[in-house]
């Protein structure tokens, strides 16, 4: 989805602000696939500022895929804001002023609500904080309950010990 803000004929100081209705393609996270759902749409304020464009576009999305501790679908609501700026003449901006989303004043909004739902979904989505994911040893899911493993197979430190060994060659 693309807006040409030229198109908006805004003034100086005018403001352009609508909700638009678009799909946001799965996210991938930790090399697992999320849906992405955004009910309410993505809104979109232009603001015609001196010597260009603001473009502030906010979203609440709902983000479905498995909870990285569990496997179980795990559901996230998230809110989802970013700035983006576009000047009306090429010359005297930085370049890390200007928007690298808006090319001749064409604004990619599918890419910025993109970017800020990236940049806002934590590291890891998580069915529940407390989920206590599954045994390492058998694959149990210990929110279900205790497996069969014994006490260090459900000890928390185990698993944190494991992951920090990340293939170095120190014997357990
Ligand atoms: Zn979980
Ligand atoms: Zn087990």
């Amino acid at each position: 989805m693309f807006i040409d803000l030229n198109d908006l004929a805004l003034r100086g100081g005018e403001r352009h602000q609508r909700v638009y209705s678009l799909d946001v393609a799965p996210v991938v996270l930790g090399g697992a696939g999320y849906q992405v759902l955004v009910p309410d749409g993505v809104k979109v304020a232009v603001n015609r500022v001196a010597g260009g464009f603001l473009l502030d576009v906010s979203l609440d999305a709902r983000v479905y895929g498995p909870c990285a501790r569990c496997l179980q679908e795990a559901v996230l609501e998230v809110h989802a804001e970013q700035q983006e700026f576009a000047a009306t003449a090429k010359g005297g901006w930085e370049g890390t002023e200007l928007s690298e989303f808006i090319e001749e004043l064409v604004a990619d909004i599918s890419a910025i609500t993109r970017e800020a739902l990236v940049l806002a979904l934590p590291a890891q989505i998580v069915c529940a904080p407390e989920c206590k994911g599954l045994c390492p040893r058998c694959g149990h899911d210990l929110n279900v309950g205790c497996c069969a493993c014994g006490p260090e197979g459900i000890d928390e430190r185990w698993g944190v010990l494991k992951d920090l060994r990340l293939g170095d060659d120190v014997a357990p």
